[in-house]
């Protein structure tokens, strides 16, 4: 498999990404996926668990910005209420709003990972941005027309 495609972690859900653990190996920003990563499609705001996990990030000095190739209807609805900074129609695997999102918020590509549920956006795109890769299995299976 080309270096490219393979993520440098897997998980089953983002809930393995606790504070303790993200602090434990250096990592400031993560930026997540939306879609069947953080929610499923049909999920059109947070709900508890997500706010705790967000909660549970930023006492442990992680921000978490939501990085989606979402409008911006569905990527503001959803994060608004969650206070989490968020860019929309972000054009992954384009490095562009992966590197403009971590550095707004204070990473380099050591203290960055990028999370989400697809390869050819999500991980491609953490691949060429430099920062840690991690996969997450998909929430849901529907897949929407972007
Ligand atoms: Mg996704």
């Amino acid at each position: 498999m080309l270096s490219r495609f393979k993520p440098d972690m897997k998980i089953e859900s983002i809930y393995e990404l606790t504070g303790e653990l993200l602090e434990a190996i250096n990592i400031k920003v993560l930026i997540s996926d939306l879609d069947n990563t953080i929610a499923k499609y049909e999920n059109e705001v947070p709900d508890d668990r997500v706010k705790e996990w967000v909660r549970d990030l930023s006492e442990h000095g992680v921000s978490l910005v939501v990085v989606s190739n979402n409008g911006e209807e569905r990527v503001k609805k959803y994060c608004d209420p969650l206070g989490v900074a968020h860019f929309w129609k972000s054009g992954k695997p384009s490095r562009k709003t992966i590197r403009l999102a971590m550095e707004k918020y204070g990473g380099t590509c050591e203290t960055t990972a990028l999370v989400g549920d697809k390869i050819i956006t999500d991980i491609v795109g953490a691949k060429r941005s430099g920062v840690l890769a991690i996969k997450v299995s998909p929430l849901g299976k529907r897949r929407m027309f972007e």
